[in-house]
């Protein structure tokens, strides 16, 4: 018996080496014309709702490989727009089904990194203003660590097993894609996966690393509007009116108490009221204020007591102030653009580590913090009914890290007009991350046989 578990651990050590060898031998050649691919994504953006030929580009790719393509996928709650989600699906035999995602919209922002592929697009935005387009958060690098995925997996057919679902996502940037994507009935007409992944882009992480973070990996993102009503009139009178903007003031310092004060210290929140605009002038209290608000939590029921508390503050502050019944503030929550927590599989995680140090080396892959920015992905899980993963994707020049922890030069971050990654060597580790994660998923029955005898 022992004889048998050295002789399968040798062989099957030689083997996960030589197809990690096989892996890298087919990144290589590929390499050149998705560096090119890149470029030509980057230098051609399109902002969240308007992705139709970066989707149809993706659609073209998946189609030329073998995938079965649908196109416009997708159903926004807003009934004129058009949802450019693309489902590609590849059926090879009996076992798991897993979906990869990659996100396609950019950012209406003017680029500064001085590149040469920089884009110098611009286009109309949902109010008809004209607005420069960006891809400030890497969805270029995203697609193109996609693409290449894709290229690698078809080549590796006799390596992996089960149903491979590969989707472009639009306007993740509004929170909006993937809740369109499901309301489509994603899950129903191409099949409900096992397992869930992404990657993003990360701009505090070397290039050719990988970071992961277990369990609730990004916050939920809820936006609040707030109007608050007083009764307006001369500046120099303020006892015949009701102040909005003593009123809105109130209000910003007391919603500062629910995090502070309301909530446990060991759940992550924030509330941050990020516009207030009130009044014309010196000499006149106007008749309103409205605030921008957005709030961010892991947990749902933090995220619930944190919107009810903000109605209840708003509330209070009026009646303290004896402002009519009729004016009362209004609390609306903006529920097109809310995208819940995205919260990492523990078991997953696990997994997907394992097979990133032994791709990388350990002391490429990297463990790393929660954050409370937002990412749509979360909702494919289901209400974590099916693992998910997303990982961090290291895509900064390893030098420029040295020289600001020296120096403490700033790194741009995502959705700076500066942020420019570092292309070859982020591009191959996001394709041999997210290859060697579907194929550890999807392995071949031989191979988990193999894992089996020696008790994995
Ligand atoms: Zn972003
Ligand atoms: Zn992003």
């Amino acid at each position: 018996m022992k004889l048998l578990y050295w002789f399968s651990l040798i062989l099957f050590t030689a083997h996960s080496t030589n197809s990690q060898q096989s892996v890298d031998q087919l990144i290589n050649p590929e390499l050149p014309s998705l560096l090119e691919m890149y470029r030509f994504l980057h230098a051609n953006p399109e902002i969240s709702y308007q992705e139709e030929r970066t989707s149809a580009f993706i659609a073209k790719e998946l189609r030329s490989l073998g995938f079965e393509v649908t196109e416009r996928v997708g159903k926004y709650a807003e009934p004129h727009r058009i949802s450019y989600g693309v489902v590609g699906i590849m059926k090879n035999g009996n076992g798991p089904t897993v979906l990869v995602r990659t996100d396609l919209d950019a950012l209406p922002l003017e680029e500064r990194t001085g590149l040469q592929y920089a884009s110098k697009l611009r286009t109309k935005n949902d109010e008809g203003e004209e607005v420069s387009v960006m891809h400030a958060c890497g969805h270029d690098i995203h697609m193109t660590s996609f693409i290449g995925t894709a290229r690698i997996l078809t080549k590796l057919k006799n390596r992996w097993h089960g149903t491979l679902i590969m989707i472009g996502q639009p306007s993740e940037e509004r929170g909006a894609g993937a809740r369109a994507m499901l309301n489509d009935n994603l899950y129903t007409r191409f099949g409900r996966p096992d397992y869930v992944l992404a990657l993003h882009d990360n701009a505090s992480l070397e290039a050719g690393k990988i970071g992961l973070c277990e369990g609730y990996a990004l916050a939920s993102v809820t936006s609040v509007n707030i109007t608050v009503y007083g009764v307006g009139g001369h500046g120099a009178y303020p006892q015949t009116t009701k102040d909005p903007i003593v009123l809105a003031s109130q209000i910003v310092l007391a919603l500062q108490t629910i995090v502070s004060r309301e909530n446990s210290p060991l759940d992550p929140a924030v509330v941050t009221v990020g516009a207030i605009h009130g009044g014309t002038k010196h000499n006149i209290i106007p008749d309103e204020v409205q605030m921008k608000l957005t709030v961010r939590a892991y947990k749902e029921e933090v995220r619930k007591h944190i919107l009810s508390s903000i109605n209840r503050i708003c509330d209070g502050i009026a009646q303290a102030a004896n402002v009519p019944a009729d004016r009362m503030p209004v609390v609306k929550v903006d529920e097109t653009e809310f995208t819940p927590s995205t919260y990492n599989n523990p078991e997953l995680t696990h997994r997907l580590t394992a097979t990133f140090e032994s791709v990388l080396g350990k002391e490429n892959v990297v463990k790393l913090d929660p954050v409370m920015g937002g990412e749509d992905f979360g909702i494919f899980s289901i209400d974590n009914t099916i693992p998910l993963c997303i990982f961090w994707l290291g895509a900064v020049d390893p030098l420029k890290i040295e020289k600001s922890k020296k120096d403490g030069t700033p790194l741009p971050s995502l959705h700076s007009s500066q942020f420019a990654p570092m292309s070859e060597p982020t591009i191959r580790t996001g394709i041999k991350t997210m290859t060697s994660a579907v194929l550890e998923l999807m392995k071949s029955r031989d191979e988990r046989i193999l894992r089996d005898s020696f008790g994995e």
